[in-house]
């Protein structure tokens, strides 16, 4: 077992209490490592060092800056695969993905850095006797706290546009999973970050969580997490009016129109929905199936789920590693409990495996829950598992339409027809960040993500990701005088 240290200002720490708390293998329940149980002094050392280490990088020239973030996603390159380790250790991410993952992230860091490059101002031809011009300029410190559904990805996220245009951070992981941000600290080491550029405290949200979103030396809090814990953040950062962005919770809406090719429409979102667990908030939350085409695609569906490999993460042909922790398990059955008390039907899966050697970890079996209606939990809140909720058949585009967007979240939505004039009028009406209109793959950092409603404040990735963690200046010189 590994006693990890925090990255603080350069330096390796412990936390001043000298408390420690234990992080798990939810494959096996076994105990991992110890991580130092950061608090109060920790954020207070935490937002000195990277004040003092702002003016530092920040006027950098952007060529020198983006040079080391490039660095960065070398040496995430190169540690790929103990980077893909770690977070299957500590999280239970099927290898192959986990891999995948890692393997993907310095793609992630290389796109901001050279489009922080890109970064231009305008200018504004307002009057010919001045000159009117804007400017991009980093925020200042920013605080990243992140979950734990995906963690390296979480924060690779958020630190590659902050940091590419000058901005210093400091990052609060998920608790029950830090593994994978230390191992970043340690690689950002060695990338050549200034000392407090980058620093990373493990410990409780409730404390380090709150202290950062409330602390006057922290600008900006860039957080994905429960719409809840989102609120909370947002009431804090008020206090000093900080530049907030939120990614938040989804109950994204599946809408299978009658003249859609049910085995791509079936294909597609088994994927998504199994995808990390379903411990991803782009996962499908609600299928809503027209009437003509229900029964089809419920049996194609329930074959597909049927023959995911649930088991242990390590083995190459594991689909489906177990739920990150046992009360995230908890939570996950809580919601089979109430559909079936609210008189729905679990037809296939949701218990816990009993035979060895899945007994041990948090593992869970896929399900399916149908005869769902609008007004149930299951319907309405996120679930965060491998959960298709399955709502009463439809056969009205109007009465589908009113029913999507009867949710507090508007995260993503997926809808599925061959008629795209159809489809484009779903895409206009739906009120989410995202509506894709059949199966499109994006490359991710090319694309914005983000949501309307209680899903969340501003854009990731993409240009508008960039722009979020950026102040825009205008300057306006007199052309006429000297004044
Ligand atoms: P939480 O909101 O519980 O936690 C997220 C982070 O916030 C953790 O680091 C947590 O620390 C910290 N935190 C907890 N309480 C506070 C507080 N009072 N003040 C400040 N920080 C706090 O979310 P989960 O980790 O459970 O993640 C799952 C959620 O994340 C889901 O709702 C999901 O939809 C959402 N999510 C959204 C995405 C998006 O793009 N929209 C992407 C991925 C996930 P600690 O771990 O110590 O509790």
């Amino acid at each position: 077992m590994s006693q990890y240290k925090m990255w603080i200002g350069g330096n390796w720490v412990d936390a001043e209490s000298g408390k420690t708390y234990p992080v798990f293998n939810p494959a096996t329940e076994a105990e991992i490592a110890q991580v130092p149980l950061g608090g109060l002094a920790e954020v207070d050392k935490a937002v000195a060092a990277a004040r003092k280490a702002y003016p530092v990088w920040s006027k950098k020239s952007q060529v020198e800056r983006s040079q080391i973030v490039l660095k960065l996603a070398a040496l995430m390159r190169a540690d790929a695969k103990e980077v893909g380790r770690i977070d299957t250790l500590e999280h239970g991410t099927p290898a192959g993905l986990a891999g995948m993952i890692a393997g993907d992230l310095p793609e992630w860091l290389e796109w901001n850095a050279y489009n922080a490059r890109a970064l231009m101002g305008n200018t504004i031809p307002q009057c010919p006797n001045e000159l009117i011009y804007l400017q991009r300029e980093p925020v200042g410190v920013v605080a990243l706290i992140t979950p734990w559904n995906l963690p390296l990805l979480m924060i690779v996220e958020k630190l590659a546009p902050a940091l590419s245009v000058g901005n210093t951070i400091i990052i609060k992981p998920a608790s029950i999973n830090s593994l994978t941000a230390l191992k970043l600290a340690e690689l950002a080491d060695k990338a050549g970050f200034p000392s407090g550029t980058v620093n990373v405290i493990t410990g409780p949200g409730g404390i380090i969580g709150e202290a950062l979103a409330t602390h006057p030396g922290v600008d900006m809090v860039a957080f994905t997490g429960s719409s809840e814990t989102g609120k909370r953040i947002m009431a804090l950062a008020s206090q000093t009016v900080k530049r907030l962005q939120l990614e938040l919770g989804g109950k994204n809406p599946v809408i299978v129109l009658g003249d859609a090719d049910i085995d791509a429409a079936v294909g597609a979102m088994l994927g998504k929905q199994m995808f990390n667990c379903g411990q991803i908030c782009a996962a499908p939350g609600r299928f809503y199936i027209h009437e003509k085409v229900y029964d089809e695609f419920l049996q194609k569906f329930t074959a597909g789920m049927k023959k995911v490999v649930v088991g242990d993460p390590n083995d190459t042909k594991t689909q489906m590693g177990p739920l990150v922790s046992a009360d995230h398990r908890n939570r996950v059955e809580g919601y089979i409990k109430s559909a079936i008390d609210d008189g729905a039907k679990v037809i296939l899966g949701g218990k816990r495996p009993t035979a060895p050697p899945l007994d041990k970890g948090y593992y869970f079996m896929p399900a399916i829950i149908t005869g769902v209606t609008q007004k149930m939990k299951v319907a309405r809140e996120e679930i965060f598992g491998p959960v298709a909720v399955f709502m009463e058949p439809f056969n009205s585009d109007d009465k589908v339409i009113e029913l999507a967007n009867d949710n507090i979240y508007g995260l993503a939505a997926y809808v599925w027809t061959q008629d795209k004039a159809r489809g484009m009028r779903f895409a206009n009406e739906i009120q989410a960040g995202t509506v894709q209109i059949g199966s499109t793959p994006a490359r991710d950092q090319d694309v914005p993500w983000g949501g309307y409603k209680q899903s969340g404040i501003g854009k990731e990735h993409s240009m508008y990701g960039l722009y979020e963690y950026t102040n825009l200046k205008r300057i306006q010189v007199d052309l006429t005088a000297n004044r």
